[in-house]
């Protein structure tokens, strides 16, 4: 907190329709009288030492204020450029990310009342970036999974489990074939069940899991899943399939050094500038980010008014079927506070 008694928090608008999405967030927030001062700041990439690198501006911003709301980057395409969200990850060692999927009222698909939580290690596993060719013809990928990622991972989410009161956790693996990789990624989870009592610990297959979760996702509204990066990656996405798409998905990335809460989605070039863009997903990671540093009942109170405003119906952005421009919706959010 400042001197001021409010929470400095760091601004990243991004991209394409991240400036008008970000904009809406600063709307909501000062209508909902939540404490925080935004610090905005650019994140576009500079090379130094033919590196790809943060600005030194933002990078202190989200040092010093530990945690950030990001809109979509643009992945730079050239030479020398690495993805400025890996970059991130990187940088604040970024280490689980967390995608909630909850079914909105109003928003129809073909999956009703689902309600799953899953966190993804983040920062090894089959993304470790290490792969060589053995001969001609024979590659080798390294999958790499370490005890202390793993119980770090972990960790989180029983803590994760605990205080959204599901107090219950899944690990997701393939132990069964990967003895030792997943084997030790699953008895980490497994110590740490041990730490945690009141939380419900069990495992699953990720084959069942996607069987489980594609014929009836209510299987999964109490638990937290856990499990490696790939898995986590992909099975995500195919929870968000089940709400309707990346569009009105959150998502938070908890690291060690900071906190970074964003919205799934890109930067819509095609939509960018014409007040067309849906503000809910960020809105959404706000909402996380809000939990995160224990303002419930902002965060409560802002995620009611933006599901009502969906679920009336009347005043919708055009991805979700509406006529109206952001600002209108927005309007219709803070209307509803
Ligand atoms: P995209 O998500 O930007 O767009 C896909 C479609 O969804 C488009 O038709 C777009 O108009 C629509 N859409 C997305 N978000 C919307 C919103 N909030 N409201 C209304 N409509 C929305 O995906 P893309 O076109 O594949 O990617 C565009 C750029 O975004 C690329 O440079 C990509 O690298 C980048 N990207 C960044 C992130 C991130 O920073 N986390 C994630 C994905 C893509």
């Amino acid at each position: 907190k400042n001197s001021n008694g409010n929470y400095e928090v760091t601004m990243i608008p991004g991209d394409g329709i991240g400036p008008e999405i970000s904009k809406s967030v600063e709307r909501v927030f000062a209508a909902a009288k939540v404490p925080i001062e935004w610090e905005s700041v650019d994140v576009t990439p500079v090379i130094r030492n033919g590196r790809t690198v943060i600005p030194d501006d933002a990078l202190h911003s989200i040092q010093k204020n530990t945690i950030a709301l990001k809109g979509p980057l643009a992945t730079p395409i050239g030479k020398g450029h690495v993805s400025l969200n890996l970059t991130l990850r990187r940088t604040f060692n970024l280490y689980a990310n967390v995608r909630p999927c909850k079914s909105i009222v109003g928003y129809k698909t073909p999956y009703e009342n689902v309600d799953t939580v899953l966190i993804r290690e983040n920062t090894e596993g089959e993304y470790s970036g290490i792969e060589h060719e053995v001969v001609d013809g024979v590659v080798q990928s390294i999958k790499l999974i370490t005890r202390q990622a793993s119980e770090r991972c972990a960790r989180f989410a029983f803590e994760f489990a605990r205080t959204t009161g599901r107090n219950h956790v899944t690990a997701v693996h393939k132990a069964n074939i990967m003895k030792l990789s997943d084997g030790l990624f699953l008895s980490a989870c497994q110590d740490l069940a041990a730490e945690f009592p009141d939380v419900k610990f069990d495992d699953i297959l990720l084959d069942r899991a996607c069987l489980h979760v594609t014929q009836d996702p209510t299987n999964f509204s109490n638990t937290v899943m856990v499990m490696p990066n790939l898995y986590g990656d992909i099975l995500s996405d195919m929870c968000a399939g089940l709400i309707g798409g990346l569009g009105l998905t959150p998502s938070g990335n908890i690291g060690r050094d900071a906190s970074i809460f964003e919205s799934v989605h890109g930067t819509a070039p095609d939509i960018a500038g014409q007040d067309k863009a849906n503000p809910t997903a960020l809105l959404l990671s706000a909402v996380m980010m809000l939990r995160h540093m224990r303002l419930y009942e902002k965060a409560d109170s802002i995620e009611a008014a933006v599901l009502k405003t969906i679920s009336n119906g009347e005043v919708l952005t055009g991805d979700l079927g509406g006529r109206s421009t952001n600002t209108a919706f927005t309007n219709e959010i803070i209307k509803h506070l």
